[in-house]
């Protein structure tokens, strides 16, 4: 069994030599909460001995987050300061590489007004819209991971005293990362493969139609433009680097017609949306769009994220899990979408991701429009997978095929 100082080390090195792969003279911007400061080092160290140009890091604290979200008068979150979006946008024009480490506690702000997280996270958003175009588009390399605070580690763990808690999500963590394994890289490469695979089976079916069924009362058609891809482990950059842009990742995914999903959806697990938990919702979509939902935990956050903007209430995002997937085994619950969204077949509100139409990433936003791509400030995924999901797929010459059966691939 490796050490703990190993596995640090390990993940350290394969998240700059496998997610962000990266290359000679490049510039990395780190987000990282500062509790992981040691985590941070170990990150930078790797990358000045992959020769990366300089490494910058801006660092957060959800103490300081929520200090600010309680005192700050409403104009502060108008105001996204353009300084900040200047910069990013700098970075990403000369080719940077992104790294961001989410970490927060998922009841960050519970209590906080909700108009003031909306406003905040609109402003934001739209700020950032041009820095956003490079990462959806995959003009640069980005990279979200986590690392355990004390504070998160508390909420997944809620019976564990704070210190095993964080020990406890660390190693959890590490799993899901294959750095317990004897050589985190190949397992990686291993991996992708794999997640290939089921994309180019998909993909070879040209599938135009899903309709998804589980007892918890999923009901729900989806349908696809032909010329929607499966994507999935990692992507290509501007300069052909290949890069992957979540760590874990075990998801195949793609956009919907964004105008032919019909029937209602039950989550399935918590979805942390800005500090505050959601659970026990449904979405009745028709035509596309969310037209009645529900929630028994956090029903009014619901419902800015859907009234963020038009495109909020459609899908843009359609991703395949099995249920058995190693974080799904785990058995835990991260209230982290980046795990959650990982153990779950899953939806995504908002913004598609250009890159699942052929061509895609180099057409206009009215091309995306014609092809039926939703736009928004927002992209949340939340989860509908399943012990017993049931997906049946129509291939474009009207064969019906199983995609999934009880909650795993069926073919
Ligand atoms: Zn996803
Ligand atoms: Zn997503």
């Amino acid at each position: 069994m490796k050490s703990f100082e190993t596995m640090l080390s390990d993940y350290a090195r394969v998240v700059v030599k496998v997610g962000l792969n990266l290359q000679h003279g490049q510039t990395l911007f780190i987000k990282a909460p500062i509790e992981g400061v040691d985590f941070v080092r170990q990150v930078a160290k790797f990358a000045y001995e992959e020769k990366a140009k300089e490494v910058y890091v801006d660092g957060n604290d959800d103490f300081l987050t929520r200090m600010k979200y309680i005192n700050s008068p409403m104009e502060v979150f108008e105001n996204f300061p353009k300084w900040k979006a200047d910069a990013m946008e700098s970075l990403a024009k000369e080719g940077a590489a992104f790294l961001s480490i989410s970490s927060s506690d998922p009841e960050l702000l519970k209590g906080v007004d909700p108009e003031k997280i909306s406003t905040g996270n609109k402003a934001a958003a739209m700020a950032m819209k041009t820095y956003m175009e490079y990462a959806m588009n995959d003009l640069i390399t980005w990279c979200v991971i986590s690392i355990p605070t004390i504070n998160w580690a508390s909420k997944v763990f809620p019976h564990n005293s704070p210190e095993e808690a964080y020990k406890k999500l660390w190693d959890s963590i590490f799993k899901t990362i294959r750095v317990d394994k004897e050589d985190p890289i190949e397992a990686w490469e291993n991996h992708i493969k794999n997640i290939n695979n089921r994309m180019e089976f998909l993909n070879k079916n040209k599938l135009r139609k899903f309709y998804y069924t589980s007892s918890n009362g999923t009901d729900l058609t989806i349908e696809f433009h032909e010329d929607h891809l499966w994507c999935g482990g990692g992507d290509y950059n501007k300069d052909n680097t290949f890069f992957v842009p979540n760590m874990p990742t075990e998801e195949v995914f793609t956009l919907p017609l964004k105008t032919g999903i019909n029937g209602i959806v039950f989550n399935t697990k918590p979805l942390n949306y800005s500090g505050n938990v959601i659970d026990g919702f449904n979405l009745t979509f028709k035509d596309g769009r969310v037209v009645d939902f529900h929630a028994r935990k956090g029903e009014e956050i619901l419902k800015k994220l859907l009234n963020t903007d038009d495109g909020a209430k459609y899908i843009g995002e359609v991703a395949l899990v099995p249920f058995s997937s190693p974080i799904s085994k785990s058995n835990i619950t991260f209230l982290n979408t980046l795990f959650d969204e990982n153990a779950s077949c899953h939806l995504a509100l908002g913004k598609a991701y250009p890159p699942c139409l052929k061509g895609g990433d180099k057409m206009s936003e009215k091309e995306l429009e014609q092809h039926g791509a939703n736009d928004s400030l927002i992209h949340e995924d939340f989860m509908i997978g399943s012990r017993d999901l049931n997906i049946m797929g129509t291939t474009s010459d009207g064969k019906s095929m199983e995609i999934f059966k009880d909650g795993e691939w069926a073919f």
